[in-house]
């Protein structure tokens, strides 16, 4: 069977490091068996999904690189989730329960203070007619519980090895809402089944959602009437923290990838490197193409504990990548540039959104900085003949070295220093050729040029 994974946001905010990080694992555990990867808007908060953050979603997913193979939404769906509603409540395995918000509250106050564990103790379970009348006489609107079974849930997780609950231990599911809206369980566990899939792969926090969802596919599957269903694998991540330790938020990590590409300048391959391989002993790696990455990826490299995430790491791994990025991949990205010019500037990339300002200092307009009138006009006169070449600076420092008498840096920052405006930048050796001859020589004779 073929390895079927989704990646299932809520839009109601932007993709960040964060929640990101599900979705590389993801695609690269798909992409490394040859797998389907899904994309399942997870939008059956109508109040807070919005039609800009799904948007925003797939236009970053885009931009990674994460493409999916498959798409579903969930707003789509709510014929099929009224359907296995209807059937759950048929087969009593859905139940109504009364208990207002408050009252649920002081229920789990109590059990703190006691210091235990909440777990819902079913006094709705089962209501019978008359008791079912006076709550709704009372004003009161129905919430729905899945009923578990007792006894032993276990599973044989791929992140956390052997995993087991005992359903005495935890609370009837919520699956639908006092108003009808549905949660995420029952939505998403339909959907898990629809959708075929096999691996399914996030965050820790869902653990114990994964003990109740287990009854839940079973439950589901057998009103489907599927003989052969089989249950998909679970991988629970373990969580990533930010920079200092705590729960990852926007000031310690969880940057929205939007920054990260408009304000960060990175490339889409450094977030995915990054991301791939944070919380292995790999580290990661300065590929220049996402199947690199996915061809040497296993979920089985990640360890126990939860990373925690620098972004100030990203920015030496954007500049490794860009480093050896072939023309072919950029070109399409800075109208006119030869591969001469790239091979120049490519050395001091930190990110590509400096490249226009390193061309500048080809093309111009540079307004040249000259301390020494007198040596910059010298040096003009002095520069080879002809067309200028990989030898020339060479030539050129020695005459200037010659008739001078500077040398070292008191020979070559002034000659750079008027020829790109920039006391740094690529070798010199390597950007004169590329500089037209006329515009070098206006430089040097203090012209903008
Ligand atoms: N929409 C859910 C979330 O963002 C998906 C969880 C899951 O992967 O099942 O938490």
């Amino acid at each position: 069977m073929t390895l079927r994974v989704r990646f299932a946001p809520s839009p109601t905010g932007w993709l960040h490091l964060g929640n990101i990080r599900t979705a590389v694992i993801n695609w690269m555990h798909a992409k490394q068996a040859g797998g389907t990867f899904v994309l399942r808007i997870d939008d059956t908060d109508l109040e807070r999904s919005t039609d800009e953050f799904r948007a925003g979603i797939e236009e970053d997913m885009t931009w990674l690189g994460l493409t999916w193979d498959d798409y579903a939404k969930q707003s789509d769906r709510f014929a099929e989730y009224d359907k296995a509603r209807d059937n759950l409540i048929a087969s009593g395995r859905l139940y109504a329960c009364y208990e207002t918000g408050p009252e649920l509250e002081l229920m789990r106050k109590t059990a703190s203070i006691q210091g235990k564990p909440f777990i819902y103790n079913r006094s709705a379970y089962p209501l019978s007619a008359e008791d079912e009348a006076r709550l709704k006489a009372e004003g009161r609107e129905a919430h729905w519980r899945f009923a578990l079974k007792p006894g032993e849930i276990k599973w044989h997780d791929l992140a956390r090895g052997e995993t087991s609950f005992l359903a005495e231990n935890l609370s009837d599911p919520v699956l639908i809402r006092g108003d009808g809206s549905y949660l995420y369980t029952l939505c998403s566990v339909l959907d898990d089944i629809d959708l075929g899939m096999t691996d399914i792969i996030r965050g820790e926090d869902h653990t114990s959602n994964t003990a109740t969802q287990i009854q839940l596919f079973e439950a589901l599957a057998e009103q489907k009437g599927l003989g052969d269903f089989q249950m998909p694998r679970f991988a629970h991540m373990p969580l990533v923290s930010g920079a200092d330790g705590s729960k990852l938020s926007k000031s310690n990590g969880a940057l929205s990838i939007r920054d990260l590409r408009d304000e960060g300048g990175l490339e889409p391959l450094t977030i995915v490197a990054f991301l791939s391989r944070l919380g292995t002993p790999d580290g990661p790696q300065p590929v220049s193409d996402i199947g690199e990455l996915s061809a040497t990826f296993g979920i089985e490299r990640f360890g126990r504990s939860g990373p925690r995430m620098d972004p100030d790491e990203l920015a030496p791994l954007n500049g490794k990548i860009v480093r050896q990025l072939p023309y072919e991949a950029v070109t399409s990205r800075f109208d006119g540039m030869t591969p001469a010019q790239w091979a120049a500037i490519q050395p001091n990339l930190e990110r590509l959104s400096d490249v226009g300002d390193w061309l500048a200092l080809i093309d111009g307009p540079v307004t040249p900085e000259i301390e020494d009138a007198d040596f910059a006009i010298k040096a003009a006169e002095l520069l080879p003949d002809g067309e200028l070449d990989g030898d020339s600076w060479k030539v050129w420092t020695d005459a200037v070295k010659a008739e001078t008498g500077a040398k070292g840096k008191a020979l070559f920052m002034p000659l750079r220093l008027a020829v790109t405006g920039q006391p740094r930048g690529p070798e010199m050796a390597v950007l004169l050729p590329l500089i037209d001859r006329t515009k070098i020589i206006a430089r040097l004779n203090g012209n903008v040029a």
